[in-house]
């Protein structure tokens, strides 16, 4: 067992809950990414990176910003079992995240770019996401795991607008940057308890 998943098995009790508490699989031919919707105490989204063998791990509050340019806040939380991928179930009331898991999307993804700050930008193929994202630790707030998930634009795409994009909830339309800070503000701690 991965010493990268302590802290996910630290929360969680294998007892009580279905989620999966992972081991290994074989040698995968491009890193996998998920996106579940997690109705637990505050609903948000989980966005989930393959990961030197783990699923680097987000929960975005206000979904994966669709339009490029936008911008959200994503909360850097624990690694999770390359499994947990494949999750969706109901997560018992008392335990950790207890709630619905629905995956929203999935798919594969290119990592463009890795920063020496442990910034990422990738390329998603999923059957929702298509296109370029960039996670960034911007240390909103001064919390290290307060990142943001961007959405940026393509080179040689069409010209803004031109595209229509599926919102992911009706509530995400007309957020952007200059509501970002407040948001990280006043959720950051309270999205932590809700992972
Ligand atoms: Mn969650």
């Amino acid at each position: 067992m991965s010493k990268k998943l302590s802290e996910y098995e630290r929360k969680r009790n294998r007892k009580q809950t279905p989620e999966p508490f992972g081991g290994n699989r074989g040698k995968a031919k491009a890193p996998v990414f998920v996106v579940q919707r997690h109705d637990a105490r505050r609903l948000h989204y989980d966005f989930r990176l393959e990961r030197d063998g783990v699923l680097a791990s987000w929960a975005v509050p206000k979904g994966v910003p669709l339009e490029p340019g936008q911008q959200h806040l994503a909360v850097h939380v624990e690694d999770h079992p390359l499994e947990y991928g494949s999750f969706e179930g109901e997560i018992p009331q008392g335990n950790y995240g207890a709630g619905t898991v629905e995956i929203w999307d999935r798919g594969t993804y290119e990592l463009l770019e890795e920063k020496r700050d442990g910034g990422l930008t990738v390329r998603l193929h999923g059957e929702r996401l298509e296109g370029t994202w960039a996670l960034v630790p911007a240390h909103l707030s001064g919390d290290e795991k307060n990142w943001l998930i961007l959405r940026k634009r393509e080179e040689g795409a069409p010209a803004p607008g031109r595209r229509v994009y599926r919102p992911m909830l009706a509530t995400l339309m007309g957020t952007g940057p200059s509501r970002m800070c407040a948001a990280a503000k006043s959720s950051s701690s309270r999205v932590e308890a809700t992972t």
